[in-house]
Order: structure tokens, then C-alpha cells, then sequence
């Protein structure tokens, strides 16, 4: 084993602030491909190491969801994934090979752009981030390993740091045979012993350890990784079959006496197939039985579920074999300097296609955390533990798959039929099953964070419900922009002026600042006082705290912090006086730019009434969840906000980099 020479902590190569790596990310999955992206667009040098030589040729997810395609907005890489996905919005129901319903994938139209699942294999979403990433000048380090890792503690957070031992294989890979063939079993890899490597310490700032369900980060820092793994055991097959189900969709073959089949469309004419094979033997290997099992035993067990249907394999381009785990690790921080995402900090079933998508979020709540500490604007100690609010949304996941599993795997008679009742029914009464319905959890719509160190309560008098509070995902809806030549446009959602509030909020590292001024425009005296306000408070932040990075995302200013957006309640121009307003436009304050919130439905989902009242202000952090709310929108409003910003940023200026 050769190894390449490193500076101890103690010698004078030491590292400091300035020679030393911000951001180490470990594994080039979708999460740690992402997790790169987004710093490096944040302007934070990373490097990413990962032990294949190559993207995994593994899609073992096969879908985003919603709230994903969200974040990909935000972030400015929506394009190709949209481009090359498909839209699945319905889900087929046969009663074994008797096509039985179709239900509609509903989300709640108005609260999101997409209202769908986007079909679309991990191994092109893996391959569209790292082309992406690849475009910004990062390359990922490809058979690079991590061996090894801890924090070096030196009094402070400043000099405080990570240490990490990394190798390489000279000759064949990392891997070792057949290892990747058989998804989902929590255990450590095998060293291979007659390798030869040649070894690398990295010192870093902080790490992301994307490293995957048997994470070598979790293990050598002895992060509990508690849970369960279940004994039932599911085969999965890739590949172009004949058939004569439909599969434009989810397709779910339930049987009263076998646990269920699942069809998914893929790319290129080939289909996923899924099906829940039963319990574990005492004693069985399931890497054993997997390497066993033949295409044709498995299009056996396959035309059996779906009989009198027809399953004709032609080709087959993966079979494999798994058992669910359901398992969180017991901290995503670790000493405010390691941070787990993805499938290192927690895994469950695919069903209901949550795993890799609850690792996007992650990556996406921590990007701009850690970006912000490094440029010296909020205090690390504070801001950096405040990722543990992904735990709960980790835990929910893990709810979410369960819940859906065990439906899925449930067999008998009276489940059968109950089953039978829901997919005939729910098309009709959707309405009415939409309270009950998980399509919004699936699609990862109602997250919401706790309160804490950024995600702070206002003084408000009256508790918001539920779905205002701080620490939800920021909802969407039908705006317009009002400008002096549509001033007296007449308002309609169909108006070619009418786009989505999340378009007010795509960007990285910036706080949206949301005025919902309801009719306090009306007023010229009010409009007048708002205008001075917004001013006011704009000039002032942008003089004490500044990005010093750039934000590529598309925005004039690359090194504002705050974009500041008022929204008016509905106004008729034929009925209502609207001096007010018009004053407030031409003064083009701020970013010069008022929009008019046509149904007052925008107001209604952030708790505030668009019709009467001055309505409130929201601070929606960089990741697009709220981070503070306040009523009403004069003086007392922006103060309270002003202490928000006071509290929790500080001098800014690249101070750690
Ligand atoms: C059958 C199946 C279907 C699924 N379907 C869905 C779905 O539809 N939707 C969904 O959201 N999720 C789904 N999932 C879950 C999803 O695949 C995972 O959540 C996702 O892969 C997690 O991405 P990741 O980047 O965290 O980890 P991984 O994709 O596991 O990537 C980790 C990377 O780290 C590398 N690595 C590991 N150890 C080291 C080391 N020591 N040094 C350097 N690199 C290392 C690995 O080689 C790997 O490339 C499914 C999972 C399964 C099993």
C-alpha cells in the first residue's frame, strides 16, 4: 500500500482558514451531486469524491417528486429534467390481471407548478447534475474512497476542522464483485486486502457524507443508525416486456391471497417491475437467493400475480433482490463540522419514491447554511445545528413508506376488496378523499420545519394555524404583475400578465421578503408610508450584509441578500380608487416591481385576508421555507422583521472562506 505524504495537525503545515478545503462531499449520488451543485453555484469551492468510477448504472430511483422539481426550479437546473422526464399522473388499478380503475395522482393545482410525479431514472437525474456541476468547472473525483474520518477540535469553531483519509485503487476498482448488484442491506463493504492504493489525508472546513445507506462516515464516527429491517424480501426487474397491462402510469396488480406487484414506466420502452416475494426463510441469504434466482423463475412468479393477463420478458437489463430497512441515524449533525444527508442518514422503503427526493431536500435545507457560515453572515454555533430540523422530515418519510408498504403487502380477502372500494370510489369523490388523500405527503408539500434559532414565531396575538406558522414550505399560487400601462387592466387569472409566486422566489442564497399589503394600497397615505418603509429597510440591510460570493442565479444584484416583493389584493380598477397604488407603482420602490394577488387566494395561504386588514409580511428563507411572518405592513411590521435580521445574521464580507 503506497501512501502519499500529509501534514499532521500539529506540524507546521498545518492547515488554516486560508489553505484549507470549505466543503468536502462524499459520495456522488444524486444527493451529494446536488449538495455540490448548489455550493458551487453558492460560490463555495467543494470537492466531491466518489469510490465508482462512474455514475451508477443502478437507477434504483425512478421518480421526483413535486417539491423536488420545486428546489430544481429554485436552483436554476429544472430544464433538462424536465425535458427528459414523463409525467406520470395516474395510477392503475388491476384486481390480479383484470383491469379494475384509474385514479388521478392529484396535488392541489394551484399550490404547485407541478402537479404530477416526474418519471425519470436516478441514473439520468445523477447524470444531469454532475453534467451541470461539470459545466460550473467541478469535476467529481471518481475512485476516490473515503477510509476514514473525524473532526480535529481546537477550541473554537474557526479552527476547528475535518480530517479525512481518502484512497484510491491502482489497479481494478474499489468495489468489490458483485456488491452493487444487490440493493438495501445495511452492512460495511469487505476490504479487499491484495490491492494496492494510494492514500490522500484531506483537511476540510465541514463534509457532507452522501456516502449511501452503509455510509462509511456513519460508521467510523459511531452515529447509531437505529431502526428496523423488515423480514419480508422484494425482487426487482428492469427491462421490455410483452404484456397486455397498462402501463402509462404506477400500475398496482392486487391479489386477495398474494401481496402485490407494482409496474413502472421507464425510459426507452423498458418497465420496472416489482414484486413482494413473501418473507425470509430461516437462515436465508438474500444475496445468496438473488444471485440464484433466474429471469425465468422470476417471469414465473410475474405471469402468476398477473394472470389472465399476459408477461412476456424480452430483454432484461437489471434483477435483484432486497429487504426494506427502516432506519434513521440518531444525529445529521455531527460536532457542527459533519453533516449526513441522503441515504446516510436515513433509509425505508421505496414505496411511495421518497428516499432519494427526502435527500434532495436535505441537500437543499444545508446548501445554503453552510454557504452563509462561510460567508462569515450567520454564526456558525447557531446556524449550523439548525439542519437537525431535516430529522423530523426524515422520520416522516420513513411514515410515509411504511404506511404505504404495508398496504401494499397486506394480503387477504377483506383488504382485497377494501382495496377494490377505494379505486372504484375515488375517482368520483376525490373531493371528498382529498382531506384524506397522501398525495400531498407523497409529493412532500406539507413539510414543515420547527421552531427554532431561523424559523422564529412573530409577535403575533392570534396563533396561526397550522399551515402559516414559521417553518412551512412556502405554498405558491396565481399572481400578476401590475405595472402603469396594466394598471387598469381588468384582473384575470387567464391574463397572459399571470404567473406562479414561486417565480418570485427562484434563487439560491437570497431572502425573499414577501409584503402582502392586502388593501393597504388603496390608501396614498398608506401606499406612501409602505413605499418609505421598504426603502428605508432595503437600503439598510444591503448596507450591513452583503454576499460576497456570487449568486449565480440570474438576478441583477449578485451580491443581494434581500429581495423584497409586494403583493396587493384584488382591486377592480373600475370600482376601487386606485391612487394609492398607482402612486406606489410609478415610485417603483424597492425592486420596483408590485403584483396583484387576483383572488386573494396568496394572501389566504400565508393566513392573511386580501380583502380587508394590512395584511403581513413573510421572510421566506433561501430554501423556499418561511423563516418569519408578521401582520400587518407598516412601521411596527418592518421593525419586527428588521429584529429578525438583526438576530440572526451577522457581519458577512466572505469572513471564513
Ligand atoms: C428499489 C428502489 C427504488 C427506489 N425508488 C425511489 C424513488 O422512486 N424515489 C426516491 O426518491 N427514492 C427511491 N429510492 C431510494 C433512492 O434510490 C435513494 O434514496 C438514493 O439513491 C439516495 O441517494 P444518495 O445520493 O443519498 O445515496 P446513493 O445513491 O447510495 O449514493 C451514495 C454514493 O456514495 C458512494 N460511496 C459509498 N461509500 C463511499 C465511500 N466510502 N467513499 C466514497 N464514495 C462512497 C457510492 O458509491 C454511491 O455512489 C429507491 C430505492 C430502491 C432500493
Amino acid at each position: 500500500m503506497t501512501a502519499a505524504a500529509s501534514s499532521s495537525p500539529s506540524s507546521p503545515n498545518s492547515p488554516t482558514p486560508t489553505n484549507m478545503l470549505p466543503v468536502l462531499i462524499v459520495g456522488g449520488g444524486p444527493v451529494g451531486l446536488f449538495e455540490a451543485l448548489l455550493l458551487t453555484k453558492l460560490g463555495i469551492p467543494v470537492r466531491i469524491i466518489e469510490r465508482e468510477y462512474s455514475v451508477s448504472p443502478y437507477s434504483k430511483a425512478l421518480g421526483l417528486a413535486a417539491r423536488s422539481l420545486e428546489i430544481f426550479r429554485f436552483a436554476g437546473v429544472i430544464d433538462p429534467f424536465l425535458e427528459k422526464g414523463s409525467p406520470i399522473t395516474n395510477i392503475n388499478f388491476y384486481s390480479a390481471g383484470n383491469y379494475f380503475a384509474s385514479m388521478p395522482i392529484v396535488g392541489t393545482p394551484e399550490d404547485t407548478e407541478y402537479c404530477y410525479g416526474l418519471f425519470l431514472e436516478q441514473k439520468a437525474t445523477s447524470e444531469i447534475l454532475r453534467d451541470d456541476l461539470a459545466k460550473l468547472g467541478v469535476k467529481v473525483d471518481y475512485g476516490w474512497e473515503l477510509l476514514d474520518t473525524k473532526v480535529v477540535e481546537s477550541g473554537s469553531h474557526d479552527s476547528t476542522y475535518v480530517e479525512t483519509t481518502i484512497r484510491r485503487a491502482l489497479s481494478g476498482d474499489n468495489t468489490a464483485p458483485g456488491e452493487n448488484l444487490v440493493i438495501g442491506i445495511v452492512d460495511q463493504h469487505t476490504e479487499q486486502k491484495d490491492k494496492e492504493y494510494e492514500t490522500e489525508v484531506v483537511r476540510s472546513k465541514y463534509m457532507v457524507a452522501c456516502d449511501g445507506g452503509r455510509s462509511t462516515v456513519r460508521h467510523k464516527l459511531n452515529i447509531k443508525f437505529p431502526g428496523r429491517t423488515l423480514l419480508s424480501k422484494t425482487f426487482m426487474w428492469d427491462g421490455i416486456a410483452e404484456t397486455d397491462i397498462l402501463i402509462d402510469g404506477v400500475t398496482v396488480i392486487s391479489n386477495p391471497n398474494k401481496p402485490a406487484m407494482h409496474l413502472f414506466p421507464l425510459s426507452h420502452g423498458t418497465i420496472r417491475v416489482q414484486l413482494e416475494a413473501g418473507v425470509m426463510e430461516d437462515g436465508e441469504d438474500l444475496a445468496e437467493t438473488t444471485k440464484n434466482l433466474t429471469i425465468d423463475q422470476f417471469e414465473a412468479m410475474a405471469r402468476d400475480r398477473v394472470y389472465p393477463a399476459t408477461f412476456n420478458i424480452k430483454e432484461t437489463s437489471w434483477l435483484t433482490g432486497f429487504r426494506v430497512n427502516e432506519r434513521r441515524a440518531e444525529h445529521f449533525v455531527y460536532k457542527n463540522h459533519i453533516f449526513l444527508a441522503g441515504d446516510a442518514a436515513h433509509i425505508h422503503s421505496p414505496a411511495g419514491g421518497q428516499g432519494m427526493n427526502t435527500g434532495l431536500q436535505d441537500a437543499h435545507n444545508l446548501a445554503w447554511k453552510i454557504a452563509f457560515t462561510l460567508q462569515g453572515l450567520v454564526d456558525p454555533e447557531l446556524v449550523l445545528p439548525t439542519y437537525a430540523e431535516r430529522e423530523p422530515m426524515a422520520d416522516r418519510s420513513i411514515e410515509v413508506s411504511s404506511a404505504i408498504l404495508q398496504r401494499n403487502q397486506t394480503i387477504g380477502y377483506g383488504s382485497h376488496y377494501m382495496k377494490l372500494a377505494f379505486f372504484s370510489l375515488a375517482p368520483y369523490v376525490l373531493n371528498i378523499f382529498r382531506k384524506f388523500n397522501i398525495t400531498p405527503d407523497v409529493a412532500m408539500l406539507k413539510l414543515r420545519y420547527v421552531e427554532n434559532y431561523i424559523n422564529r414565531p412573530g409577535p403575533s396575538k392570534t396563533q396561526p394555524k397550522d399551515d402559516h406558522q414559521v417553518g412551512i414550505r412556502a405554498r405558491c399560487g396565481v399572481i400578476r404583475a401590475i405595472d402603469s400601462t396594466t394598471l387598469s387592466t381588468p384582473s384575470t387569472t387567464n391574463n397572459n400578465k399571470s404567473f406562479r409566486l414561486h417565480e418570485l422566489l427562484v434563487g439560491l442564497g437570497r431572502f425573499h421578503i414577501l409584503v402582502f399589503a392586502s388593501t393597504a394600497l388603496n390608501s396614498p397615505t398608506e401606499a406612501k408610508q409602505l413605499a418609505a418603509h421598504l426603502e428605508h429597510y432595503q437600503s439598510a440591510w444591503r448596507g450591513r450584509w452583503t454576499y460576497s460570493g456570487n449568486l449565480n442565479d440570474g438576478f441583477k444584484d449578485e451580491h443581494d441578500l434581500f429581495k423584497i416583493s409586494v403583493l396587493t389584493g384584488p382591486y377592480q380598477s373600475t370600482t376601487h380608487d386606485t391612487a394609492g397604488l398607482e402612486m406606489f407603482v410609478a415610485k417603483a420602490a424597492g425592486d420596483g416591481r408590485v403584483y396583484e394577488d387576483i383572488e386573494a387566494k396568496v394572501h389566504a395561504k400565508f393566513g392573511f385576508d386580501g380583502k380587508k386588514g394590512s395584511g403581513g409580511i413573510v421572510v421566506v428563507r433561501p430554501d423556499a421555507h418561511v423563516g418569519y411572518r408578521v401582520e400587518g405592513s407598516q412601521a411596527q411590521a418592518w421593525e419586527e422583521v428588521d429584529r429578525y435580521f438583526s438576530a440572526i445574521l451577522v457581519g458577512g464580507k466572505g469572513a471564513r472562506l
